[in-house]
């Protein structure tokens, strides 16, 4: 090939010619997405136009700095996009301030901390066995390791936050930050409620809705905006959006902070394209259709749990005000992992979790946690979770007895079910 046919071939072939390892794989995570159910709590389905945005040349676009104030030239139309995400976000959660660029929540969580807590400042935080999240303080993260992390829990009894004990811990240690929020907490946190703590020991109060963001913007679960100092989020999740983060604030003086805090605080270039795909989901986010989503998966999730229960699975806090259902199977006779593996083999995806008091280690966890958004997403309805809850279930009661005639009968129900809801042009 001579150099202009090279360059030609540069720019036109598609990934199966260019690269078939790649092509092979992704084109196989495509049929692995359309042919299995997807019960991970913190997946979801995006649509069309975010995967549009995402493979769009405006990756080519490197900037640094915010609209207006670029550092590079050509930021023109970047700039349409990056306010279109901020003006959007403002409108969806109600606050003056948004910063759309963190390329994670783990990112706009470490944002806040660099803004306001200096190295060896105390934080409080729901305990990563009770739900919390690595980027709240636990031990191997930067966030532990750095500062000097306390944690809350949750009642044995209740499954629900312990907000008594929070309150006489804070008392004690005088966090200069406490966290609420965690990624696998299936019931409504009292934002206010803390707050009213993080007021009373003069503490900044951040709240992580990381999985709920989505709930939140189609107005089926409570905001933390009106109670909370800062809001960070995932554009993922139930927000339906690209890999990414934000942060929000209602106090444009404080959100302030976080913009040199992001860069060039702990990051550097914009990832462009990001941008794009989170302005048009929080588009989507603004929508009627989004409002209707938000309902079926809150509606979809009770029936999933409910049947659950009515099959003898015990649940965490007995069920759910989320998308969320964390399984306890402690007296199942079944480690998380062994479910997992069981439910993999039907063609379910879902993962190990710790429960509340668990053990630490991940091979003894006795919990899986479930989320309903990626396929209520793709249109399953109450009387599907109704069918998934007596599969699982009935995984769940038999497992040692189970046998081959049996998985593959549930195997053929599960493909019935995905060859209903086809996912992109599957
Ligand atoms: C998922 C999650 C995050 C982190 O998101 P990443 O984008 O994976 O870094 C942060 N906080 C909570 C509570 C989460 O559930």
């Amino acid at each position: 090939m001579n150099v202009i046919d090279s360059q030609k071939a540069f720019f036109q072939s598609s990934i199966g010619e260019a690269d078939p390892l790649i092509a092979v794989a992704l084109s196989a995570e495509l049929n692995r997405q359309q042919n299995q159910i997807e019960l991970i709590a913190s997946e979801n389905i995006v649509s069309r136009a975010v995967l549009d945005a995402l493979g769009h040349a405006m990756t080519n676009k490197t900037l640094e700095g915010y609209p207006g104030k670029r550092f590079h030239g050509g930021g023109k139309y970047v700039d349409i996009v990056e306010q279109a995400a901020i003006d959007r976000a403002k409108q969806l959660f109600g606050c003056e301030y948004v910063n759309c660029q963190p390329h994670s929540g783990t990112q706009a969580n470490q944002a806040v901390f660099f803004a306001l807590l200096k190295p060896g400042d105390s934080v409080l935080s729901m305990d990563l066995s009770a739900g919390g999240h690595l980027s709240h303080g636990a031990s191997p993260n930067l966030s532990g390791r750095w500062f000097d992390a306390h944690h809350y829990g949750v009642d044995a009894e209740t499954g629900a936050i312990d907000y008594e004990s929070l309150g006489k811990i804070a008392k004690r240690v005088q966090p200069k930050l406490i966290i609420a929020g965690g990624s696998a907490y299936p019931r409504r946190i009292d934002f206010e409620r803390i707050s009213n703590v993080a007021k009373n020991v003069g503490a900044i109060f951040l709240a992580d809705m990381a999985h709920i963001a989505g709930l939140v913007a189609a107005g089926v679960h409570p905001s933390p905006v009106p109670h909370a100092d800062i809001v960070t989020c995932t554009t993922t999740k139930t927000m339906r959006g690209p890999r990414g983060g934000l942060i929000l604030c209602r106090d444009k003086e404080l959100g302030k902070k976080f913009q040199s805090a992001i860069f060039p605080g702990v990051q550097g270039s914009l990832h462009t394209q990001v941008i794009a795909a989170k302005a048009v989901c929080l588009g989507e986010a603004l929508t009627d259709d989004f409002r209707y989503y938000g309902q079926a998966v809150l509606n979809n999730a009770h029936a999933l749990g409910e049947t659950l229960k009515k099959n003898g699975v015990r649940l965490v806090s007995d069920g759910t005000d989320t998308h969320m259902i964390l399984l306890n199977l402690e007296n199942s006779g079944m480690s998380g992992q062994m479910l997992q593996n069981a439910l993999d083999i039907v063609n379910i995806t879902s993962n190990k979790n710790p429960i509340p008091f668990d053990s630490k280690r991940p091979s003894e966890w006795k919990g899986v946690r479930l989320g309903v958004a990626a396929a209520t997403t793709r249109g399953l309805q109450e009387k599907d979770f109704v069918l998934l809850g007596e599969i699982i279930g009935k995984i769940v009661k038999h497992h040692k007895e189970l046998k081959v005639e049996q998985s593959n009968e549930y195997r053929q129900i599960i493909a019935r079910v995905c060859a209903e809801y086809p996912i992109y042009d599957c």
